[in-house]
Parts: C-alpha cells; sequence; structure tokens
C-alpha cells in the first residue's frame, strides 16, 4: 500500500520558501547563525541570545515568544515577525488500555506520521520517533517498507515528535527526575541512517543539558543495516546502536531485508564490532522478528549466537505483528521461549519485546498505514454520504 497523498486539505499550503523557519530544529550554532542572518540581533550579542531562546524553548517548551520574559519586546516582535515555533498539527490521539499513547502528526498537507510513547521501557518510558515518512526499504516482513517514500523529516519535524509528547504528558520545564519520558528510538517510520544529517541535528537537540536532555545513552537508533554510515552515526551522535538483523546467513537475510544484498552481514557484523564506544554499558541491541518456520529454530538460535559471539549485545526478540495482505505468520509462543532460552544460555539478554497498545495499533511496523487506511475508508463514507 502506498500513502495517498491527503489533497483535500491543500486549500491554502504555505509555500515552503516563505515558510517562516521553525526554531525547535535548529541546532545551538544553527540558532546563532539564524538570529544573526535574520538581522534580530548583532553578531557580538548573538550567542548570549541563543542561549536564552535555547532554554525557553527546550527547557520551558514554550510556543510563544512573548513567554520569553526575559527578552524586551521589541526582541520578541521581531524574533515571531521571523521565525515560528509552532507544534505540528495532532490529527489523532489515542491512549490504549495499557498506557501506551499514540499521536498522528501533520507535519504539512499530507504528511503525517505517528509517534508512539511506551511507558516502562527503558528507565521509566521510551518514545519511538520517526524519521521519515514512509521508507525507501523494502523489507517484505515490514508494512512501512510496503509505502513509498513520500519524504525525509527536517529535524524541526523528529524534535517536534519529543515537544509533541512532552506537552502531553506535561512534562515541561524539562524534569531532571522522575520522568516519564526518558528514553527515545528511533524505531517509528523510515531508515533513520538515510536521514543522518537530520537525524543527528534532532539529536543533538535533543540530547544537549540545557534542554530536553535526554542523555545519548538513553537515545538508540535502528537501522536495518546501511553499513556505510554506522561509523557516521557512532562518531556524529554517540547514540546507542540498535540493528535489524532478523537472519543469521545472508540467503535469508536477502529476502527479508533486501538491503542485505548490497551490504552482507560480513560487513555489517565488522561495522558492528568497531561501532565506537561499545562495551558492557553501551552494547549493541540486535532485533529479531519472530517469523513462523522462517527464522524461529533452536539451530538459527545457535548460529545466531555464534555470528554475534564477542560483541557487547542484548537481543530484542520481536513478535511478528501481522499486517493485511502479509503471508507471514508470527511465531508460537513456545519457539519464542525456547529460541530466547538457548540465547540467555549463551549469556545474552534476550528479552522478548511484549507487544504493546495493539489494541491501538501502536505496535512496530504497523505505524502509519493503519489509520491511513482506517481514515481513508471514513472519507470514502462522507464522500458517499454527502453524494447520497
Ligand atoms: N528502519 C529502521 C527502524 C524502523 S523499524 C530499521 O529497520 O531498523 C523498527 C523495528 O521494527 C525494526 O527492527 C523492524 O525490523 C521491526 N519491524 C518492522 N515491521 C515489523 C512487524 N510487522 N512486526 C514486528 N517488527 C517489525
Ligand atoms: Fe524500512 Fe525499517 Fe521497515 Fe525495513 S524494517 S522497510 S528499513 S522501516
Amino acid at each position: 500500500m502506498s500513502i495517498t497523498l491527503d489533497l483535500s486539505r491543500t486549500a491554502n499550503p504555505v509555500p515552503a520558501a516563505t515558510a517562516p523557519v521553525n526554531l525547535s530544529g535548529l541546532t545551538r550554532a544553527g540558532l546563532r547563525q539564524a538570529l544573526i542572518d535574520a538581522g534580530v540581533c548583532p553578531a557580538e550579542k548573538a550567542r548570549m541570545r541563543a542561549t536564552q531562546i535555547w532554554r525557553w524553548i527546550h527547557h520551558y517548551g514554550v510556543t510563544d515568544f512573548d513567554q520569553m520574559s526575559d527578552i524586551g519586546k521589541e526582541l520578541r516582535l521581531a524574533l515571531a515577525e521571523a521565525f515560528t515555533l509552532n507544534r505540528p498539527e495532532i490529527v489523532e490521539r489515542l491512549v490504549s488500555r495499557d498506557g501506551t499513547r499514540k499521536w498522528l502528526i501533520r507535519m504539512g498537507p499530507g504528511i503525517e506520521v505517528e509517534t508512539v510513547y511506551i511507558p516502562d521501557v527503558g528507565r521509566s518510558g521510551a518514545l519511538c520517533v520517526s524519521s521519515q515518512v514512509g521508507c525507501t526499504l523494502n523489507c517484505t516482513f515490514c508494512h512501512t517498507g510496503t509505502q513509498k517514500l513520500v519524504r525525509n523529516l527536517t529535524a524541526a519535524e523528529i524534535v517536534a515528535q519529543v515537544q509533541v509528547a512532552r506537552d502531553d504528558l506535561e512534562e515541561w520545564p524539562s524534569p531532571k527526575e522522575d520522568r516519564r519520558l526518558s528514553n527515545i528510538v528511533f524505531m517509528g517510520m523510515g531508515e533513520p541512517l538515510y536521514n543522518l544529517d537530520n537525524v543527528s541535528d534532532a539529536i543533538d537537540i535533543i540530547a544537549d543539558n540545557e534542554g530536553i536532555a535526554i542523555s545519548r545513552r538513553r537515545i538508540t537508533v535502528s537501522t536495518s543495516g546501511v553499513v556505510p554510515k554506522i561509523p557516521e552515526l557512532g562518531e556524529r551522535t554517540g547514540t546507542m546502536l540498535a540493528i535489524s538483523l532478523h537472519a543469521t546467513n545472508d540467503p535469508l537475510r536477502d529476502v527479508l531485508v533486501p538491503l542485505n544484498k548490497k551490504y552482507p552481514l560480513d560487513e555489517l557484523m565488522a561495522a558492528i564490532r568497531a561501532y565506537p564506544g561499545l562495551g558492557n554499558s553501551k552494547r549493541v541491541t540486535f532485533e529479531y522478528v519472530m517469523l513462523k518456520g522462517v527464522n524461529d529454530s533452536p539451530d538459527e538460535a545457535r548460529a545466531l549466537c555464534k555470528l554475534i559471539a564477542g560483541i557487547p549485545a542484548k537481543v530484542n526478540l520481536i513478535p511478528f505483528n501481522p499486517w493485511p495482505g502479509t503471508d507471514y505468520e508470527c511465531s508460537d509462543w513456545a519457539a519464542i521461549e525456547r529460541f530466547a532460552a538457548i540465547l540467555n544460555k549463551a549469556g545474552y539478554a534476550s528479552p522478548i519485546r511484549t507487544p504493546r497498545g495493539r489494541d491501538i495499533l501502536a505496535a512496530c511496523g504497523q505505524l502509519k498505514s493503519e489509520s491511513e487506511k482506517k481514515r481513508a475508508s471514513a472519507v470514502r463514507k462522507e464522500a458517499q454520504d454527502a453524494a447520497a
């Protein structure tokens, strides 16, 4: 299924060239430069102003320049004229029985992404963010993979997902302790390493100590294995690495994750072993989706132990989430437990990811398309009703 552009809502689109820049997506250096370029403050004062504004945006979460009480009225007006701090529109908000929350966020006409907050994951709760709308890769078990890439998200749009969640969880100003949102995982829609510039800027913003302040150790970037970008991810972001492995041999991985044909397992494993800073406190997460009769045998569990031997790692076993039209099925629970036991015996922590937020379709690989479909049918019904 491909994403259909929602043309019914494009009545007054703001042309990109004239849309004011959203300051939420600028790094500290970018913010300083933007203030100078817009002529709203002289170069020698830009650093100080940028620090003040930064704290208002990323520590206090304000969306209105008028709330910046230590900035003079004239400058506040000039800022409001040149820039914006607007949040994107929330099209839908769903809360699951288990506390999972999901937001469908409209970044622009036809550009909608889903962001999911999962309580009790990581230190206290993890936010699963998207890096692209759709995906260029086409992993055969992934629903996002059946959608075309619409576009990369900007740094502002990635940061906005965190801001929307923080608004909803009432976590402004940024708390130092007892946070509900403690971890970020780039496991939503899209391949983050194909949008590394924006992902890296967004991480610089989210991790900054004088702002949202989520430590790089609590930010995990998941990739399907874009080998040449893995060292760059480590050097530029210093975040935790997750690899969507799903198979232990090339012929099977070629089918499940077709990018494997370009970057086969030996190259992938070498890049992982070289990831900067790996050790017991910085482990790689291997994600392994459990597909019945495809990759879930005890022999494959043993092959997995052999493949990752010597790498500080944990393995995340993900029960497959079926979607309409897929031929794959989720492994039986007994097979998953047998698989996990073999890994545990070899010394690898291998939690089975319990499906969360199933009642609101918030599970991995289901993001976006289901609600897109539901909304499409609702739109069709509206049209039929109107015609009747
Ligand atoms: N593109 C990146 C990150 C997003 S996908 C990547 O592939 O790593 C996040 C995780 O969900 C990946 O491990 C992916 O393989 C997994 N996933 C995708 N579809 C799934 C499904 N239907 N059931 C379970 N896991 C799925
Ligand atoms: Fe893209 Fe990740 Fe889905 Fe593969 S699993 S199609 S890389 S989102």
